[in-house]
């Protein structure tokens, strides 16, 4: 009898070939990204780790990480769109959240139907995120929030999001801050994209102006939500750190790292496989995508993956401008193939920031793995609203 694993990833595998053959660019990205997951929920593919009466698969994680590491590379890119909500605030959810919260926000989460956005960042509060000053007020049922979150990945297209806000200032500042689900679809919250060098708006600001959120959707406790939020970076830098290369459909959306074999034909396109430099820059590369891969599936500190995935991204993508010449810096939009290397060229370096910026990544590998002294907190005991604020 054939074990559920090589069943699921049989099914899966099979899943992913029709979507690469029905793939049209015809739809709104959104709606293709949508239109896909719902059928990998319709076909009962969808969440292999999660329980069944949340719409999952129920398999053991042990089961489900082996399945993704047969099938991740075969994803259609549509699934980047989902990683927020699947990757980070669901199994945040799963660990924290009420029974009542799960049901009502994961199945949607794994049929489509609810892009997630994180709405962690804010003007003055990035590595030391919790300086916070977006404000939740309690009001009946309902929280009230009002403050600015910037940097805000996919906001433009999310139903939800994970947000954390300070709803007791006289705590010291990792105190007080609370963990919310916010529904993005009212009037209160107000989205504008910015344009990054890449010419593409992944990012935004988001205003919440007294937006709404019920009680209920709390994740956690009052007041305790430092820990969760902690917790939510963790699979964060999980995720980045396991990203895979696809060559399988190429696309310029999310943060989809530099494939391989497309680096390596690129170098034998412009004659230089033969050049000493490119063939060592293009071996270490190679052995840097290795290396990821072995490390993600030992389960190492989410802050090594995260950090190895960004370097190695940059110097992919640095290896890839080098190839292009002068082409690579003047490209024409309307030219596709030169248009993908320079957008990967200029988006790797935002991987630098986006979910903890090297340097902290660093800080939290010195204090938390190799058991540094830990950096100097002198505001740690000072309620926040003592603070010096801009
Ligand atoms: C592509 C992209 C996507 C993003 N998506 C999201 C998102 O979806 N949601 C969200 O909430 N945020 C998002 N961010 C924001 C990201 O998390 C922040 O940019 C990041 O945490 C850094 O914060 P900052 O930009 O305020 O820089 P700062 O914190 O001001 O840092 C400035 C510089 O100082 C260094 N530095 C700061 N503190 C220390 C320290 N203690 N030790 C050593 N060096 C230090 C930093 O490393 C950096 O080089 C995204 C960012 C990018 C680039």
């Amino acid at each position: 009898m054939t074990s559920p694993v090589a069943q699921f990833t049989e099914r899966l595998l099979s899943f992913y070939d029709d979507e690469r053959a029905r793939r049209s660019t015809d739809d709104d990205p959104i709606t293709r990204a949508r239109n896909y997951r719902q059928r990998l929920f319709a076909a009962g593919l969808a969440g292999l780790s999660i329980p069944t009466d949340l719409g999952g698969q129920g398999l053991s994680a042990n089961e489900a990480a082996a399945i993704t590491a047969a099938c991740s590379r075969h994803q259609p890119p549509e699934e980047s769109i989902f990683g927020i909500g699947l990757s980070m605030a669901v199994p945040t959810i799963l660990e924290y959240g009420s029974n009542e919260l799960q049901q009502r926000v994961v199945p949607p989460s794994l049929s489509g139907d609810a892009i997630w956005c994180q709405l962690y960042s804010e003007p003055g509060a990035g590595s030391d995120l919790a300086g916070l000053t977006t404000r939740a007020v309690h009001d009946g049922d309902e929280w009230i929030i009002t403050g600015q979150k910037v940097w805000t990945s996919g906001a433009q297209h999310s139903d939800l999001g994970i947000l954390i806000a300070r709803t007791n200032p006289d705590a010291p500042k990792h105190s007080g801050i609370t963990m919310f689900v916010i529904d993005m679809r009212q009037p209160a919250v107000t989205v504008r994209p910015l344009v990054q060098m890449t010419g593409v708006a992944e990012f935004n600001e988001v205003f919440l102006d007294e937006a709404r959120v019920p009680h209920d959707n709390i994740v956690g406790t009052v007041n305790e939500g430092w820990p969760i939020a902690v917790r939510l970076l963790a699979h964060e830098r999980a995720s980045l750190g396991r990203t895979f290369t696809s060559s399988k459909g190429l696309s310029k959306a999310g943060r989809q790292p530099l494939p391989f074999d497309r680096l390596l034909h690129r170098a034998r396109s412009a004659g230089l496989t033969t050049d000493t430099i490119t063939r060592d820059e293009l071996a270490s590369v190679y052995i840097g995508e290795k290396l990821i891969g072995w490390n993600a599936s030992r389960g190492l500190h989410p802050s090594i993956g995260k950090l190895w995935r960004t370097i190695q991204g940059r110097a992919a993508a640095q290896l890839a401008h080098r190839i292009g010449g002068p082409f690579a810096a003047a490209w024409e939009h309307s030219d596709a193939e030169a248009d993908y290397w320079a957008y990967h060229v200029l988006n790797c370096r935002g991987m630098s920031l986006g979910g903890g910026t090297d340097e902290i990544q660093r800080n939290t590998l010195g204090e938390r793995v190799l058991d540094l002294p830990r950096e100097p907190m002198p505001d740690k005991n000072t309620p926040f609203r003592d603070l010096p604020h801009n």
